[in-house]
């Protein structure tokens, strides 16, 4: 089995979440009391989060490629970055190590396109809505058209994955809020919703909408475990 590396605490709650769907995910594979090989190196997200909002991008990705290296010295043979947001830096984390960085949104695209889906929803922070670096890839590498909320809609979904989500807070109200904004991607054509945001899917659940969801954390960390245990 292969030991997937975790960039993780962006924030911690999702990567509690991803924690258990790993090992969750190589039991059901082999049984017994088989659990995944992990090293997670979990970053401080007030770090991360305040060089977001000023649009230090660039200190971001040397704060994850430096745990990324450190990642790899400790072993791991793949990584998880354990956000879809900060993708936005990918390439730059990749340039500190020759390790494979699994795609959290190159694997969600390979769900949707098994399930033949052309056109689909997308919720995020707005920098993921917002920016190419996601929705873009999407598009031009897979050929599905990705459609997000209105302006209004968007500033909620960002104000509510930063002020309630990353904070482990998920009110009812905030997740009602979400189901009429994913009701109404599907008003606009689109087939699916992606959960675009590791943390959405701890406030909505498929059973919560007729709407598919795409549930990115839980998409990615299955990929993880196929990649550590098959490929
Ligand atoms: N976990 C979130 C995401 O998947 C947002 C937190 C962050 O900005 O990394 O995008």
């Amino acid at each position: 089995m292969k030991t997937i590396g975790m960039l993780g605490g962006m924030s911690w709650e999702s990567t509690a979440h991803y924690y258990q769907l790993l090992n969750k995910g190589v039991n059901e594979a082999l049984g017994g009391l088989n659990s995944a090989r992990i090293i997670l190196n979990s970053v401080n997200f007030q770090d991360i989060e305040q060089l977001q909002r000023t649009g230090n991008w660039r200190d971001t990705g040397l704060i994850l490629g430096h745990a990324a290296i450190e990642l790899e010295k400790g072993g791991a043979d793949f990584i998880i970055i354990c956000t879809n947001t900060m993708h936005k830096v990918v390439d730059e984390i990749s340039r500190f190590t020759p390790l494979p960085i699994l795609h959290i949104a190159d694997a969600t695209a390979e769900v949707l396109c098994t399930a033949n889906i052309r056109q689909v929803g997308l919720l995020g922070t707005a920098f993921t809505m917002e920016q190419a670096f996601y929705k873009t890839r999407i598009h031009e590498k897979f050929g599905i058209e990705v459609t997000v909320p209105c302006e209004e809609d968007r500033a909620f979904v960002h104000k509510v994955i930063y002020q309630e989500l990353c904070k482990g807070i998920f009110s009812e109200e905030s997740k009602l809020r979400f189901l009429d904004i994913i009701d109404e991607l599907y008003s606009q054509g689109c087939e699916g919703v992606i959960l675009g945001c590791t943390e959405i899917s701890l406030l909505v659940r498929q059973d919560d909408t007729d709407v598919t969801l795409y549930d990115t954390t839980a998409i990615h960390a299955d990929a993880a475990v196929r990649l550590a245990l098959y490929r």
